[in-house]
Formats: structure tokens, sequence, C-alpha cells
């Protein structure tokens, strides 16, 4: 006859514990930092978008993360860009040619590391960087020729290492169809159900 163990399993009752935490809070958001209005960008500015940093910085808990702070290159700093084979471009300043590939990756991906630890239930991306864009983001060739078929090296690192993480760029935002598949996706229930619903054109 199967008996109860005379303790319960404390690793288990944990992790309910955890599941329980998640379902009953909002979700929480890793963001690109200058979309919050935080100055990270190549010249010290920010684009801060208020729909992120407005309304939903006053509903959810958002984690400011920029790769190319974080990484160590400062601000202002050299505009870089991706180079070479779409496939595997090469991160490279656009003056003079120094090659931040390594640095970025190394980072990148012990950043995804921590964030797959810390349990973030989503990111929202700042479509069209080097960094952070995740995809259609602009590779010179090496002809000379620039296509936009890139992905920034942090949102590649972030999808090699959680390929079911829900990824929004802000560009997206407009379409409420993706925004609110996005929030569906966080798993905490639908952007109407968490007073997140977004009309097209209603917020900036
Ligand atoms: S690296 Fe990303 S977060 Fe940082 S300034 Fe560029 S787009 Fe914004």
């Amino acid at each position: 006859m199967s008996q109860n163990p005379p303790f319960p399993d404390r690793a288990a009752e944990l992790s309910l514990e955890r599941a329980e935490a998640a379902l009953a809070r909002p979700p929480r958001l890793g963001v690109s930092a200058c979309l919050l209005g935080h100055p990270t960008r190549y010249d010290g500015g920010h684009r801060r978008h208020e729909f992120i940093a407005g309304f939903l910085a006053r509903r959810l808990e958002l984690v400011p993360i920029c790769p190319e702070m974080e990484a160590g290159l400062g601000a202002p700093r050299e505009t870089m860009q991706l180079t070479g084979d779409p496939e595997r471009p090469r991160l490279v300043t656009t003056e003079t040619g120094l090659d931040r590939t390594e640095l970025m990756e190394r980072w990148a991906r012990q950043r995804a590391r921590e964030i797959e630890a810390e349990g973030l239930d989503g990111f929202i991306l700042k479509g069209g960087s080097p960094s952070c864009g995740r995809q259609g983001v602009k590779v010179r060739l090496d002809s000379g020729e620039v296509v936009r078929e890139g992905i920034g090296l942090f949102a590649k690192a972030l999808g090699q290492r959680l390929p079911h993480l829900p990824v929004i760029e802000e560009t997206a935002l407009d379409d409420p169809g993706a925004w609110e598949e996005f929030i569906r996706r966080t798993g905490a229930g639908s952007a109407g159900n968490l007073g997140l619903k977004k009309q097209k054109g209603s917020i900036p």
C-alpha cells in the first residue's frame, strides 16, 4: 500500500509556489532601455516610447537593458553596423572599423543566461538596432550593398538561449493584434483582462 511521504517535497512545493506567483502577477518584461527614456543611444540620447515608458510602466514591471552600455561601450560612442554575411555578421564601428563582435557576443550569451534565471516573461526590443533588432536589421555586404536581412547580436543570443520567450519590437506595438498575441504568450492572460488593450492609434 502506498503511503504519503512523511514530509512534503519542498522543491516541488517551491516550484508550485513560483508558478502560482507567476500566474498571479502581471508580466515582467525586459525592454531595450532607450525605449524607456534612458540616455543609452550612441549620441547620449534616447528613443522614449510613450506607450511603453508611460502607459505600460505604470502597470507592469519593466526591466531596462541596454546591450551596448552593459557591454561597456559607454555613451556617447561611435555608431556601429552589421557587416559581411547576413547569417553571421560582424558588429563593426562605422568610422574606425573596430570589430565589436566578440565583445557583444560574449556579453549577450552571459546576459541571456541571466535573463533566463531572472525569469522574465517577455521582451520588447528596439527595432533596427545592430544589437537589439530582431529582424530586418541593415547589413552591409562585402560588396558594399546594404540589405535588410540581419538580426541584432543581443536579439540573436536571446532567441538562441530562450527560443520560446515572447519577443516583440516596438514598431509592432502599433498592431493591436500583434500586441494582444504578445501579451497572451507571456502567460499573463489577455491584454483586455490586464487593462492593457491597445486600440490602433490610441496611444503613441
Ligand atoms: S543597444 Fe539597444 S537599448 Fe541600447 S541604445 Fe541601442 S537600441 Fe537602445
